[in-house]
């Protein structure tokens, strides 16, 4: 067992990071840097058919996003690099050739039709597994079958072949997960999985145990779809006379559905339109776009939250935790067995809840910042106003320009039930008389000026507030409800106010 504590993150470059591989990530960053080790980054890349370009940078640039950075990486560089398999693959053949030689694992010269056939045999005989494993592997061209001298010149002949591993008959293999305890499984049911492929790359498998072992990674966090996986790498270990130094095992439940069973796919997220991925990502084949948390105005630090939350929690009600409080509490062990729901409303929670915590000034920065083209640019006064406005009110920072576009400009439909309602011929006097106010007023108003004036106006009509304030409101912003009416004014100012209600008026009819 090694003594210190370094963890990886092993994904493929095989498209974008998915949600589940961002939650593997950061279990992995929190364990690392709570037991005081090192979080990594490795690349594996050794099936260059699935190798899709741009993969790699999106990981990186996710996990920067995010500010869950490696110690080391491709980016960081570090001792035990190179952290990109493919850039390793010198290294993989020769611990094969050792388990070749020691009689763990054997050449393998079947052709596809062969293997094809095989499988189609087994298939056939009722209740036959169609893998290549203990029982076929003695009807293939293998080096268990033929003669020595054969498989030399075969080898040295240069026709294709593979190297698999030789699955010990009738034995039970045994995996401690640091989740599900002890996990058995009969070497009956676990096939001779390829360690080295006829282009000379190595599988996954050989190439995750070997990684591990160099890198003295001490522990393996890893999505629960590598548990099939587990019993294969336990006797690798065991081979390469690697089994003091086996890594401990942590398997994550899976990342279900919405609707809480099945495995969350790409599917579900296009379907409910709502984004599975860090960052968007542009299929680099069809150009079809992926909604990506980042773009869809997510905040890094609620992304974190959330996701940190999908499979783990503290054991009391606490929700919201920063970074630095997540590595605090963060254990393996509270890590529940069974699947976790994906609930995009909780992200959205999660949203809001960090968009109130920030101040005033952050989110008039951010407010800025999102401008969309066109749109009218507040000021800084203006834009702080409408953050402290509009805080609590809004799930994203963009919603500012849809939900409080009149501030931005007046508004081009009026709420026709308010209108309908309680537009009568006297309210609109009132809102004629106050406006006419405004006009004359000499300098800027504050809310409390805008309340006594329009207070003078009704006390002129006789009317109580209660029967024009969302009438104003309708006439000023177009909608029946918002954010603190007065302030509203303040911030829009008196000269623009007067001019929206006398648009107003001309618009819409009082009722008769
Ligand atoms: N390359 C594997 C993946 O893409 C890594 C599995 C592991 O962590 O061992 O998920």
């Amino acid at each position: 067992m090694q003594s210190k504590v370094r963890v990886r993150f092993a994904p493929s470059p095989t498209g974008p990071l998915h949600i589940g591989g961002v939650r593997t990530a950061l279990y992995n960053y929190l364990f690392a840097r709570q037991q005081g080790g090192a979080f990594i980054l490795r690349i594996e890349d050794t099936d260059r058919s699935r190798f899709v370009s741009g993969a790699e940078e999106y990981i990186n640039e996710a996990l920067l996003w995010l500010g869950i950075l490696p110690e080391e990486g491709t980016i960081q560089g570090g001792k035990y690099g190179p952290y990109r398999q493919s850039e390793r693959r010198d290294s993989y053949l020769q611990y094969a050739i050792r388990l070749v030689e020691e009689g763990n694992a054997y050449y393998a010269f079947d052709a596809p039709d062969e293997l094809e056939a095989m499988r189609q045999r087994l298939k056939d005989e009722a209740g036959a597994n169609p893998v290549y494993d203990a029982f076929s592997r003695k009807l293939m061209r293998n080096s268990i079958t033929l003669p020595a001298a054969e498989v030399k010149a075969l080898v040295e002949s240069g026709v294709p072949w593979v190297i698999r591993l030789k699955v010990p008959e009738a034995e039970t293999v045994t995996i401690h997960d640091m989740i599900r305890g002890e996990v058995s499984v009969d070497s009956a049911h676990i096939d001779d999985k390829v360690l080295i492929k006829s282009d000379g790359m190595p599988t996954y498998h050989l190439a995750n145990v070997v990684d591990d072992y160099l890198m003295n990674i001490s522990h393996v966090i890893r999505g629960e779809e590598w548990l099939p996986s587990a019993p294969h790498h336990v006797l690798l270990y065991r081979f390469l006379d690697w089994a003091e130094d086996m890594p401990r095992f942590a398997h994550l439940p899976l990342l279900l559905k919405p609707e809480g069973s099945g495995k969350l796919s790409k599917r579900d997220a296009e379907r409910g339109g709502f984004p599975i991925f860090p960052l968007e990502w542009i299929d680099p084949g069809s150009g079809k776009p992926a909604l990506g948390f980042r773009e869809e105005g997510y905040l890094p630090e609620a992304t974190l939250n959330f996701i940190a939350m999908l499979g783990w929690n503290p054991g009391t009600e606490q929700e919201l935790f920063s970074l630095e409080e997540l590595t605090e509490q963060f254990s393996l062990e509270r890590i529940v067995k069974s699947g976790a729901k994906f609930d995009i409303e909780k992200a959205k929670w999660y949203n809001e809840q960090y968009i109130r915590r920030h101040s005033d000034d952050w989110l008039a920065g951010e407010i800025l910042k999102s401008k969309p083209e066109g749109n009218i640019s507040p000021d800084q006064v203006k834009a702080l106003a409408i953050a402290g406005l509009m805080k609590e009110r809004i799930s994203f920072v963009k919603e500012i320009w849809t939900k409080a576009d009149f501030f931005f400009r007046a508004p081009l439909q009026y709420d026709e039930g308010v209108i309908a309602k309680k537009l009568t011929a006297e309210a609109a006097g009132v809102l004629s008389d106050f406006s006419s106010s405004l006009k004359k007023a000499l300098r800027n108003l504050s809310h409390s000026d805008f309340s006594e004036l329009l207070n003078a106006v009704l006390t002129a009509h006789n009317m109580p507030a209660g029967k024009i304030m969302q009438v104003l409101r309708v006439a000023v912003t177009g909608s029946g409800a918002g954010p603190d009416l007065f302030t509203t004014l303040e911030v829009l100012g008196k000269d623009e106010v007067s001019s929206r209600i006398e648009q107003a008026l001309q618009r819409i009819q009082p009722r008769s």
